[in-house]
């Protein structure tokens, strides 16, 4: 007791303090965003280590990103002053699991090389086993039952665990044969998928207690960030980690927040957090309540909106970081979402000339189609970016496709291009028959569409491939005469459609593939905006050339979804509106959790901002396809007076901006909207009346110009009528 108090544990809050130091038995820190669960954690291994209990090796902690498990290393050396000899059992559930897998791969039946299948991989395999047992694979997609592999793996079940139900969902009734059949054929490919990861080391521990019991005394300590989000498999296999024979009990601190549990549509249980004390008798649960994150009026903001939520624990959040300077959250409003990217970059700018650093600015979107609008005007501006856990709007799966497609047609000596979607739908073209197409090509040296044209007159071809490939072919002489004549996007949506391209991904009923036909459609949108099909592929070559500098000051754009535990000065969110946010799928499921699972992810999203929180809706939002009016979305409704502004609307572009379309009384089918920037903000533009004047506008928007496409247009008819 007489020891200096180290000083990594001075800047602790006493609850803070508890959560560190406690360190024998369970322990879970329940609390909200930004009251330091992530800190607690740093520290507490920093104080594990520093008070000699245990090497590095034997602390296990979990993060729910790698970007996390990077940061958390960094964070603990800082703290405990010089690098840390290796965390190695510092990473996120799968990582650790390789790991594990690795170490132990005889034992469930791999080689420690054995690969790791992404889902594409994943999806093929899927196939093989569904065409190789007769199954029409139209009528029971593989990305379909690839979803439903991940789906029992989340929750642990193996082939002859799988609900009955669930097995006669698929093909009448394969659904377990053909996961069996799936794991078998994965165990001679040597091979592991994602889920694999997860439970391929439950099943080994159950089946070697010896190999579990050496674990379970090597990891004194065990530590969990995002607690709320892990699903039922992690759940298992930290539970084996954790036991221990009374009376010694499991060092684990597991932290978590309920408010931000937002992968629910993945698998994760927020009951995992629920009923902690009961899994562990005797924890400890310790509540924080000091945000240090954010300024008043965010939080405030934040709690108001999160309160609407009915399953929920309940919690006190104060800062005291009370200042009369401190700006409100703003709300501002825009005509579409041109012109939201356009003010937004305008407002980067401005701070950027203040003196804030790009590294302390994000946009939040809720779908990543959203971003493409972004990253388009940061090009056009020079100003840095990086898009945060995933591909760039152009790097995208469906856009690449569609894409090659397009580069067939105006440039047809582009093999890559061809060879990537030749036979995109399958259209029974193997590797056979292209490898012919190859060869032709390049013996006389002519480019393979063209070599595709000669071989088809000729009857070197078995005649299935001959047919598809002169299908191929003729499609392409189509698309090309109308190069000249036809504006881009319009041939761009024939070349979609005849091509079979995006009924493929209707017909799939994989979660993601209403997101590639969002992008689809947005891709289609953009080439309207210019001259032609060429232009806009010469345009693209410049954007996917911009480089992605790690050491830049940039920009982050992300999801909401992977902006989970970051935080940042300045947090943009575009996009509040019905339908996307809260997105159409949680409001077509009509029931409670999907609407307070997209408002969880809301609070996730106000509560990473520091000091400036500007929210955007738009008044018109390209919605599967079509130019249609929008509704502000709920949540805005769900926001205290008290803590917001809606912002003066002054975007320079013409009438619709000060006294314009937001104006409240100015009349007009556009003029219901209660976001006149000169009125205080009085909340209830959700009432029915209102509703039925946002209805009725809609309606007129669609009679005048909703399927006419191209931003530019709609202005100048909104003008003439307004
Ligand atoms: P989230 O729920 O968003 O993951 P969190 O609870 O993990 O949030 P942290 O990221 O650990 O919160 O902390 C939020 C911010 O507050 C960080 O910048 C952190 O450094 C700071 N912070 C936490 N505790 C203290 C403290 N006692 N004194 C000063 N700053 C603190
Ligand atoms: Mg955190």
């Amino acid at each position: 007791a007489s020891r200096p108090t180290p000083n990594y544990l001075s800047g602790l809050n006493p609850e803070q303090a508890d959560a560190v130091e406690s360190i024998e038995g369970p322990v879970l820190v329940l609390a909200g965003a930004g009251t330091g669960k992530t800190r607690v954690l740093t520290t507490r291994i920093a104080h594990i280590l520093n008070l000699g209990l245990a090497y590095p090796s034997q602390i296990l902690s979990v993060t729910f990103t790698n970007k996390a498990a990077r940061e958390m290393k960094e964070r603990v050396s800082v703290l405990v002053g010089g690098a840390v000899e290796g965390m190695p059992w510092l990473g996120t559930f799968h990582s650790i699991g390789v790991k594990l897998l690795r170490r132990h791969a005889e034992l469930v039946g791999l080689r420690s090389d054995f690969t790791i299948l992404d889902t594409d991989d994943v999806v093929r395999l899927c196939k093989q086993l569904i065409q190789a047992e007769g199954i029409d694979d139209k009528r029971w997609p593989a990305r379909q039952f690839a979803q439903m592999i991940d789906g029992w793996k989340n929750k642990g079940l193996g082939p002859a665990e799988i609900p009955e139900g669930d097995s006669r969902g698929f093909a009448h009734g394969k659904g377990r044969a053909l996961y069996t059949a799936y794991q078998e054929r994965l165990q001679t490919l040597n091979a592991a998928d994602f889920g694999d990861l997860l439970c391929l080391p439950i099943r080994m521990f159950r089946a070697h207690p010896d190999v579990l019991k050496e674990y379970q005394q090597k990891f004194r300590f065990i530590l969990v960030d995002e607690y709320q989000d892990t699903n039922t498999a992690q759940y298992m296999w930290l539970r084996l980690l954790a036991q221990r024979t009374a009376p010694e009990r499991p060092n684990i601190c597991c932290v978590g927040d309920d408010d931000q549990s937002i992968y629910g549509w993945r698998g994760a249980e927020v009951e995992n957090i629920l009923r902690f004390d009961k899994d562990f008798p005797g924890a400890k649960v310790i509540r924080l309540e000091r945000n240090y994150r954010s300024t008043e009026h965010i939080l405030g903001a934040a709690g108001h909106l999160i309160a609407h939520n009915e399953g929920r624990l309940g919690k006190t959040l104060f800062t005291e970081q009370s200042d009369p300077d401190h700006e409100r959250v703003q709300v501002h409003a825009a005509w579409d979402s041109e012109e939201e990217a356009r003010a937004v970059g305008e407002e980067i700018e401005q701070a950027q000339n203040k003196g804030r650093a790009l590294n302390n600015m994000a946009i939040l979107v809720r779908a990543s189609f959203q971003m493409r609008e972004f990253e388009e005007r940061f090009v056009t501006l020079g100003l840095n970016y990086r898009v945060i856990g995933g591909p760039r709007f152009y790097e995208r799966q469906e856009i690449r496709d569609a894409m090659a497609f397009f580069r067939v047609v105006s440039q047809p000596a582009d093999d890559l291009a061809f060879e990537r979607i030749v036979n995109v739908p399958k259209r029974g073209l193997g590797e056979a028959a292209v490898r012919q197409v190859h060869d032709v090509a390049r013996g006389r040296g002519v480019p393979m569409l063209a070599a595709a044209r000669d071989l088809i007159l000729t009857d070197e071809l078995k005649p299935r491939p001959r047919k598809s490939l002169t299908d191929v072919v003729e499609m392409f002489t189509r698309w090309q005469s109308m190069l000249e004549t036809t504006p881009g996007h319009e041939l761009a949506e024939t070349i979609l459609e005849e091509s079979g391209y995006t009924e493929m991904w209707q017909n799939d009923r994989s979660a993601d593939a209403p997101t590639r036909l969002e992008n689809l459609k947005e891709l289609v949108e953009t080439i309207s905006g210019f001259e032609s099909m060429r232009a806009f592929l010469e345009h693209v070559a410049l954007v996917m050339d911009k480089d992605n500098n790690p050491d830049l000051d940039a920009v982050s754009i992300m999801t909401l979804h992977s902006a989970k535990g970051l935080e940042f000065e300045t947090v943009f969110l575009p996009g509040w509106e019905e339908g996307l946010f809260p997105h159409q799928r949680a409001l077509d499921e009509g029931g409670r959790s999907g609407l307070e699972e997209e408002r969880r992810l809301a609070y996730v999203g106000l509560t990473r901002a520091k000091l400036f929180c500007h929210i955007w809706f738009v008044s018109n939002r390209r919605i599967h396809g079509l130019w249609q009016s929008t509704l502000p979305s709920r949540f805005l409704d769900e926001l205290p007076e008290a803590h917001v502004e809606v912002a003066d609307i002054d975007t320079g572009y013409g009438g619709y901006g000060r006294g314009g379309s937001f104006g409240g009384q100015s009349g007009g089918p556009y003029g219901a909207s209660r976001f006149d920037r000169a009125e205080p903000f009085s909340g209830n533009y959700n009432t029915p009346g209102w509703k039925r004047a946002q209805a009725n506008k809609t309606d007129a928007a669609r009679d005048n110009w909703g399927t006419r496409s191209g931003p530019s247009v709609e202005r100048i008819a909104y003008g003439e009528s307004g």
